[in-house]
C-alpha cells in the first residue's frame, strides 16, 4: 500500500480551510506555503483552553490512532491534572495496512504541527514530543526542518522533541511508547494508572495520534466549523476521518470520508470498484487487529461500536479489500504470524498464545475448540490490547467464513 501512496491518492477534496497543497519535488510545503494557504491561523486565534476542550466535545472528535476515546475527554482529565504536563505525538504508525499518517506527515506536516501547538496549548505542556518510526526516515527530515521553521518563527511555546522508534510495533502501544521515551524497553504498562494521570516521566500527559492532531486545526478555526465536522458524520457517527484502502482495488490510497461511511460506499466511490478480474469476497475493516468480515458485511456503516456485534472494530480506519482469489485461512494465519513476531513477551497469554495458535493454523486441520479456547483466554489475560485483539482475524474467520477453515 505504501507503494500506492501518491500525493494524488486522496480521494476527496482537502477541507475548505486549506486549499491543497502545492507538494513539490522537493519534500512537503513548508511554513511560508502553508502559512499562506490559511495556515497558523487557528494557533493564532484560539488563545482559551476551555473554550478549546468546548468546542472539541462539539466535534465530536475521537482518537483516531484506533482506540477512539473521546478527544475532548482525555484533554479534560489531563487539564484537571496538576502540572507540569506533556504532549506526546504517537507518529509510530505500524498497524498492518495503515498509511494514513504518513499520508499526513508527507503532505502537511505544518498542520500536524499546528494541531500539536493547539493541544499543547490546551493543556499548557512543558515540553512536546513526537515519537516516530524509523521506517519513515524521510519524515524525520521534513519534521525536524519542519520543527526548525516553528521555532525560527517563534510559534513554539515549549520544546519538541523529536525521538526515533527502533521498528516494534508494540511501540505504537501509548504505554509501551511512554517506556520507550523514556529510554527502557517497551513494555506495555497496566493500566490504571492512566498516562493522563501518570505518564511521561511520572506527569500528566496528553497523547494522541497523529490523524487525530490533523483535524485540530479545522475544528477549533471556529464554533461553526466544529459543528460542521461533527455534521459531517453519517449514519450516526460523527466527523470524518482518513481512511487507508488497500487491497484488491482499483485505486489503493488515503481516503478522506465521512466517519459512518460503509466499506462498499469506500470501495465503490474512493476506490474505483474492485480489481479487475477479482470478485469482492471479504475486508479487513481495522488493519491486523479488527478481524475480518465478509462481503455481505460491506454495508454496515464503518464507525466505532459499529462492527463489534460481528466480532470486529474498525480501529486505525485500514480496509484491506480480499477476493475470490486469496485464501483468508493463509490470511488469518499470516496476520498471527506477524502478532507472534511482535509480541513483547511481558505476558504469558500473549507470548505462548500466539506462539500456539500459529502452531495450530499450521495443521492440516484447524482444532476449532482449541482455538477458541485460546482465543478467550488470550483476550482475558493479555495485558495489552496485542494480545486481546491477537485472536480476532481466526474468530471472525471461524465465524463469518467456516467453509474457509481447512
Ligand atoms: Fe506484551 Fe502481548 Fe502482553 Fe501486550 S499482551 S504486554 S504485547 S506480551
Amino acid at each position: 500500500p505504501a507503494a500506492a501512496l501518491g500525493h494524488a491518492c486522496i480521494g476527496h477534496a482537502t477541507p475548505a480551510r486549506l486549499a491543497a497543497p502545492a507538494v513539490k519535488e522537493a519534500g512537503a510545503p513548508g511554513l511560508e506555503d502553508y502559512r499562506a494557504r490559511g495556515g497558523y491561523a487557528t494557533l493564532a486565534a484560539q488563545r482559551d483552553p476551555q473554550a478549546m476542550v468546548a468546542a472539541l466535545e462539539a466535534s465530536g472528535l475521537r482518537g483516531l490512532g484506533g482506540a477512539g476515546f473521546p478527544a475532548a475527554r482525555k484533554w479534560r482529565l489531563v487539564m484537571a491534572q496538576p502540572g507540569p504536563r506533556h504532549l506526546v505525538v504517537n507518529a509510530d504508525e505500524g498497524e498492518p495496512g495503515t498509511f494514513k499518517d504518513r499520508h499526513c506527515l508527507e503532505t502537511e506536516p505544518h498542520r500536524v504541527l499546528e494541531g500539536m501547538l493547539l493541544a499543547a496549548r490546551a493543556i499548557e505542556a512543558e515540553a512536546c514530543w513526537i515519537y516516530l518510526r524509523d521506517e519513515y526516515p524521510e519524515i524525520r527530515a521534513l519534521l525536524a526542518r519542519a520543527i526548525a521553521e516553528i521555532e525560527a518563527a517563534g510559534l513554539a511555546p515549549c520544546p519538541i522533541h523529536l525521538r526515533r522508534g527502533a521498528g516494534a510495533y508494540i511501540c505504537g502501544e501509548e504505554t509501551a511508547l511512554l517506556e520507550s521515551l523514556e529510554g527502557r524497553r517497551g513494555y506495555p504498562r497496566h493500566k490504571p494508572p492512566f498516562p493522563g494521570e501518570h505518564g511521561l516521566f511520572g506527569r500528566p500527559t496528553l497523547i494522541h495520534n497523529v490523524e487525530t492532531l490533523w483535524w485540530l486545526p479545522e475544528i477549533l478555526a471556529s464554533p461553526e466549523a466544529a459543528a460542521r465536522f461533527a455534521a459531517a458524520g453519517l449514519r450516526g457517527q460523527a466527523g470524518r476521518r482518513l481512511y487507508s484502502l488497500s487491497g484488491r482495488v482499483r485505486r489503493p490510497g488515503v481516503v478522506d470520508a465521512p466517519a459512518g461511511i460503509t466499506a462498499r460506499e469506500l470501495i465503490e466511490t474512493h476506490g474505483g470498484g474492485v480489481a479487475e478480474g477479482h470478485r469482492f469476497a471479504a475486508f479487513l475493516p481495522g488493519g491486523a487487529s479488527g478481524g475480518i468480515l465478509p462481503a455481505s458485511r460491506a454495508d454496515l456503516p464503518l464507525g466505532f461500536g459499529t462492527l463489534e456485534a460481528e466480532g470486529c472494530f474498525i480501529g486505525s480506519a485500514a480496509i484491506v479489500v480480499l477476493s475470490d482469489r486469496d485464501d483468508l485461512a493463509g490470511a488469518a494465519r499470516n496476520l498471527l504470524r506477524f502478532f507472534r513476531d511482535e509480541s513483547c513477551g511481558q505476558c504469558t497469554p500473549c507470548r505462548v498464545g500466539t506462539a500456539k495458535a500459529v502452531r495450530l493454523l499450521e495443521a492440516p486441520a484447524w482444532d476449532r475448540a482449541l482455538l477458541g479456547e485460546l482465543a478467550e483466554a488470550m483476550a482475558d489475560g493479555s495485558i495489552c490490547g496485542l494480545g486481546q485483539a491477537a485472536m480476532n482475524p481466526v474468530r471472525s474467520l471461524l465465524r463469518h467464513f467456516p467453509e474457509a477453515v481447512p
